[in-house]
């Protein structure tokens, strides 16, 4: 198996979407490389964890924080093919979206406060 297919299979295994076959672990396992970019997904998702955990205040500048290590790596050409670049975009998508369900729920939240504690739906 080679790197990069097992990147292809990565974003999907780390979503819970796919399973990680036993080709892939094996290669993971003994691929410094393809353990580098495991290890910077697994970082990424810690955050979204937080960010989710928290989402009516997500700490200033955060995401901004997510999105340069991002560019970090890729200068520091960890993921320098064309695929990882399409991984890229969607990272920072997965971010962005963790972001904006934060700020919905924030203003859902807002929204009730100013009905005297009902929701808008329910009224
Ligand atoms: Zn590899």
């Amino acid at each position: 198996m080679r790197c990069e297919e097992v990147s292809e299979l990565l974003p999907g295994i780390m979503d819970g979407v796919d399973q990680a076959n036993a080709e892939v672990v094996s290669h993971v396992e003994t691929c410094l490389r393809c353990q580098a970019e495991l290890a910077q997904y697994r970082k990424l998702l810690r955050v979204l964890h937080q960010l989710r955990a928290q989402s009516l205040d997500p700490p200033p500048g955060l995401l901004v924080e997510v999105l340069a290590q991002l560019s970090d790596a890729a200068e520091r050409g960890a993921m320098r093919s064309a695929l990882a670049g399409r991984k890229l975009a969607y990272l920072a998508g997965l971010a962005v979206a963790a972001g904006a369900a934060g700020a919905a729920g924030a203003a859902v939240i807002l929204a009730t406060r100013g009905r005297g504690g009902k929701l808008p739906l329910a009224s």
